[in-house]
């Protein structure tokens, strides 16, 4: 029997009491970066500390796609069907393209090194989104020990000019970052210094303006236990996130409605699988699955 916590009733409604949580693979080190590829029907998964991307299949089960991979972190994809995803050891961010070469996008800002990108999203007009901050250069296991060049910040990419510009640099650890379903407000992970648990650990909320500036970017809510590292949001704008004992399912409003748990650290999460109702879970050295009752948003 599954473990969910239904902190308000709509919870009820939005998970499967008799879906099981599906484990589809384990031993890995440490898992993120998951991103659903629909028409492949498969999912990219990072296992960063053993240098390697790995693909799942419902009937292939998991395989290592890229490796070295430059220790990839976060993953998204791109409106031309291209896999974007973050390197903490080359500290930039590449793209996939379809003849499976791979293109640095971006790798400085003002001539300095990025530190370590770490999460990343797509939105509709092209433009790409990432944080940076040092968390890949900070070990030799997530990345390799290197000088940081550049305050912890979150980055556009213009779609169009490539253009890279600092979007907002008042953070403590920028970590994962989703849009709402319509694209005007944006949810970054603050998760403050990897060595300091009692450091400011938030989920906040920017206002997105069409031209693409943030503002706001008040605390929005704090994950507890652990704390938010990356978070997808279903269509009607509930944010499931990782957290220190599962998923927590929080309302736009900012309410917790509830919780699957799974009795391990999560990092992050993707929906996938037929109709984007599939839950995957990055759970710390288990990469985990469950059907719910939502459908992710359309454009993660
Ligand atoms: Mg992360």
């Amino acid at each position: 029997m599954n473990s969910f916590e239904i902190r308000l009733d709509p919870f009820r409604a939005m998970v499967l009491t008799n879906a099981p949580i599906e484990v589809l693979g384990e031993g890995f080190r440490w898992l993120e970066g998951p991103v659903w590829f629909a028409d492949h029907d498969c999912l990219y998964v990072s296992d960063i500390p053993n240098d390697r991307v790995l693909r799942w299949t419902q009937d292939g089960g998991v395989s290592v796609f890229r490796r070295p991979s430059g220790f990839a972190n976060g993953h998204a994809r791109d409106r031309e069907g291209r896999l974007i995803g973050c390197s903490h050891q080359n500290r930039c961010i590449t793209r996939l393209e379809l003849d499976g070469t791979l293109t640095v996008l971006a790798s400085h800002y003002r001539g300095k090194r990025l530190n370590s990108p770490n999460d990343i999203v797509c939105k509709s007009d092209g433009s790409i989104w990432f944080s940076d901050p040092p968390y890949g250069i900070n070990t030799d296991y997530e990345g390799g020990k290197q000088a940081s060049e550049l305050p912890p910040s979150l980055y556009r990419l213009d779609g169009v000019t490539g253009a890279l510009s600092v979007v907002a640099d008042d953070f403590n650890g920028p970590n994962g970052l989703a849009f709402s379903p319509d694209e005007r407000l944006l949810y970054v992970a603050e998760t403050g210094h990897q060595f300091d648990p009692a450091a400011s650990q938030y989920i906040r909320r920017f206002n997105v303006s069409a031209d693409g500036r943030l503002s706001g970017g008040d605390r929005f809510y704090k994950v507890h236990p652990g704390f938010a590292d990356g978070f997808r949001l279903d269509e009607d704008g509930n944010i499931w996130s990782s957290a220190g004992d599962g998923v927590h399912c929080i309302s736009p409003q900012g309410e917790l409605l509830g919780k699957i748990l799974t009795g391990r650290v999560v990092s992050n999460v993707a929906f996938g699988g037929r109709n984007r109702s599939r839950l995957f879970i990055c759970a710390s050295q288990q990469l985990l699955a469950i059907y719910t009752n939502v459908r992710g948003c359309i454009r993660p």
